[in-house]
């Protein structure tokens, strides 16, 4: 089978010039139009056209496809619509912070953890991302908003850590300073708590920043909305997340959504701060997104706060995610939903 062009690591677009018996510098060229967002043959300008013609032969071009682009007449965030060249729809979202653009990328094509209060869950799955595609998602947004993109999260559709070979290979194709070479500390990968490839990603000791979805304070709450639960019990979890700390030195994100009436109460706050004492780690607290279907409801803003303000008295750094493309449903999934439904 074909591979994406954008997998490609220099390494092995150089053996495949040895193979083809073309020129060694062809590589760097053509990595370099890669890294640059270039993703179409002919947009290689200074490599012949019998080697263009090779590469389409071995290799899959021009097949990320902008199905959609909605932009927020609130605070510009972006969103864009891919269609992928096997027909699976994902979901790009770039945001405007002071430090410059910060893309949001998915992970898979669906996600199989079915999260109650999550979208994408709702919509199934496809399949996992290559590493040149969740490239693609970085270097073709920059392209698409004319500039280079500062910052990654890996927080859009999917569960990272359920394609972790490609997540990792991406990280070394995003990183390579001969390609993008954006630095590691840039970039964020959220996980639902999946414990064995928290301890594997532990032993990289990359400086990649981790985020952990939490949402409750207990297995009881937690089992209600995040069946990964049941495999991985808090203890094990939070267990895990102490070994990453403790090897890495780096900061743990506890990202936790606030449901009215499920885990949004003072008790809730209490119980958190109580397992997440002395830990190295800050609590993202999240206004969660409504969607059409879900269950859920948005706690309400003084909830909010005061779930806050009883984490900081009791010890544990929290902040509130600000709010971003709330017009243009920039939460995960809901817009693959709503095209697959359709
Ligand atoms: S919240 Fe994340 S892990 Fe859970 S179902 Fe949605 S995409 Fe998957």
């Amino acid at each position: 089978m074909k591979r994406f062009c954008l997998d490609l690591t220099l390494e092995e677009l150089k053996e495949w010039c040895r193979a083809k018996s073309v020129q060694s510098f062809r590589a760097g060229q053509i990595y370099g139009w890669l890294s640059s967002g270039v993703t179409d043959t002919e947009g290689m300008t200074n490599v012949p056209k019998n080697v263009r013609a090779m590469l389409e032969e071995d290799f899959i071009f021009g097949e990320f496809k902008v199905l959609e682009k909605y932009v927020s007449a609130i605070d510009g965030t972006t969103k864009f619509v891919f269609r992928l060249h096997d027909g699976n729809i994902i979901e790009t979202v770039v945001m405007r912070y002071k430090t410059g653009l910060s893309v949001c990328i998915s992970s898979q094509a669906g996600c199989k953890m079915g999260c109650e209060f999550c979208a994408s869950a709702k919509a199934g799955f496809g399949r996992s991302l290559t590493s040149g595609e969740l490239l693609a998602q970085v270097l073709v947004s920059g392209k698409l908003m004319g500039e280079r993109i500062r910052s990654i999260v890996v927080m859009g559709i999917g569960e990272p850590f359920d394609n972790y070979d490609n997540i990792t290979g991406f990280i070394g194709l995003v990183t390579d300073p001969d390609g993008f070479g954006l630095g590691a500390r840039h970039i964020t990968i959220s996980t639902c708590g999946l414990v064995p490839k928290i301890r594997e990603f532990a032993a990289l000791k990359s400086q990649v920043n981790l985020a952990v979805s939490l949402h409750a304070p207990n297995d009881e709450i937690r089992l209600k909305i995040m069946p990964v639960a049941k495999a991985y019990p808090m203890e094990e979890l939070l267990a895990a997340c102490h070994e990453y700390t403790s090897i890495t030195g780096r900061r743990i994100t506890y990202e936790y959504s606030l449901f009215a009436g499920v885990n949004d109460s003072v008790r809730c706050a209490e119980e958190l701060a109580g397992k997440l004492k002395g830990e190295l780690c800050h609590v993202n607290l999240i206004a969660a997104n409504e969607f059409p279907g879900s269950a859920f409801r948005r706690s309400p803003s003084k909830s909010v706060a005061a779930f806050r303000k009883r984490l900081e008295e009791l010890g544990i750094n929290a902040t509130l995610r600000r709010e971003m493309g709330t017009d243009i449903m920039a939460a995960c999934g809901q817009l693959r939903r709503g095209m697959e439904q359709s």
